[in-house]
């Protein structure tokens, strides 16, 4: 097996536990640097670190899979690390919908796999996980018995590691527009042509976080997707909620959503540009009791945290002008690149550009079926913050 030695001075990252080690982190290597093989990654004084996979096209040259020297990498070191995950998350009360493995934070770097109840769809990000695929497959065959697999890998990141871009069924064929329920509301996932995954369960536990502000109260919601905030908006008693995607897909699912709860009454979604109409709104004078924004990652590099920094602030500064004196605001990013202190100083500057006074009444993360593993900074990604606005 191919050896990999690391430098004499190693990262903090990689002794606080980080699986990734970097091409210049390393010495020296000895044997072929196959890509997708494993590799066994030692101290520069020859100690045993651990196993991981190896791409020597990226600039992650090995992700390690396991610290554990007896460990072997076979299909059975994915089928006990599938049951660990979803013992893990049966603990924390998930049943029906989680993510099953977020990569990193449930110790399998570049896996993705999200169940919807019977249903689960799978991405692997990096070609050394991409190779394991059959026993992933057959992992969750033997755990769960599913009614149906799927493989979004229509992602760009995996041309970084030399993979297509591609989906398609990991089982027999099956209906892809399946229903899912939370927080007893039932909605459509569209596991083939959804964003990302077809649907974020990143946002579950947050969705209950506005119960008690949205009763009889006017609703605006922008970024809505699958409508999901929205409708739990309705649901907890709202009065009137509206909601606007630039998607005209994504509106279309939300309205059949509303519709499949028996809410459309009282909540409706229109395709818009939030950054233009916002800004119209503001000017013409509408308000709202309850504003809710969950942008897009403005930033997918470093090279952009600027644009996104930018972006944050404007969307929150008209949004929060369009709250009424003592209403409420629900706001979200959701890239690891704009930190946490980061995203509440923009949060900051935007109140102090619309001259208003804030009140913290939420701040959250994502739900913990996305783990956040400390020394693991990137696997801290969402923000999810509630104020009032005075
Ligand atoms: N709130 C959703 C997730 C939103 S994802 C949930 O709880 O599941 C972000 C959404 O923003 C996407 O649906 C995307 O279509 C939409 N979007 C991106 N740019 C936009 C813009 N300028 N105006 C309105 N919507 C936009």
């Amino acid at each position: 097996m191919t050896k990999v030695f690391l430098k004499k001075k190693i990262s903090r990252r990689i002794e606080e536990g980080h699986p990734w080690v970097f091409g210049n982190e390393v010495n020296l290597t000895d044997g072929d640097l196959t890509a997708g093989a494993i590799a066994e990654v030692f101290t520069h004084d020859k100690k045993f670190i651990g196993r991981g996979y190896l791409n020597p096209q990226s600039q992650i040259l090995v992700r390690l899979l396991t610290r554990d020297k007896s460990e072997l990498i076979d299909a059975d070191f994915f089928y006990r690390r599938l049951l660990k995950a979803w013992q893990y998350k049966s603990q924390l009360g998930y049943r029906e919908n989680c993510r099953l493995v977020f990569g990193e934070a449930d110790f399998l770097p570049a896996l993705i796999i999200d169940k919807f109840n019977d249903y689960f769809v799978i991405q692997t990000l990096a070609l050394g996980m991409d190779l394991w695929k059959p026993s992933i497959v057959d992992a969750l065959n033997k755990i769960f018995s599913p009614k149906g697999i799927y493989e979004r890998n229509d992602v760009p990141v995996r041309e970084l590691e030399g993979l297509p871009q591609q989906k398609g069924f990991l089982s027999a064929p099956f209906d892809t527009k399946i229903v899912i329920r939370e927080n007893g509301l039932q909605f459509f996932v569209d596991i083939e042509n959804g964003q990302k995954t077809g649907y974020f369960l990143d946002q579950q536990d947050n969705r209950r976080a506005i119960r008690h502000i949205v009763k009889d109260a006017d609703v605006l919601g922008a970024f809505t997707y699958t409508g999901t905030f929205e409708i739990h908006a309705a649901h907890y008693g709202a009065k009137s909620v509206y909601g606007i995607d630039i998607s005209a897909g994504a509106v279309a699912q939300a309205n059949e959503n509303a519709a499949l709860n028996k809410l459309d009454h009282i909540v409706r979604f229109e395709a818009m540009n939030a950054f233009d109409v916002l800004k119209q709104w503001g000017k013409e004078n509408k308000r709202w009791d309850v504003v809710m924004l969950d942008p897009p990652a403005f930033a997918k590099s470093r090279d952009s945290i600027q644009k996104a920094i930018t972006g944050y602030k404007e969307i929150n500064l008209r949004g929060m002008k369009l709250v009424k004196p003592g209403g409420f605001l629900v706001t979200s990013s959701c890239t690891n690149l704009v930190q946490p202190d980061l995203f509440l100083q923009i949060i900051q500057m935007a109140a102090k550009d619309a001259r208003r006074t804030l009140r913290q009444v939420t701040y959250q993360t994502q739900s913990s079926d996305h783990p956040i593993v400390w020394g693991m900074e990137n696997t801290h990604y969402l923000k999810f913050l509630i104020v009032q606005v005075i």
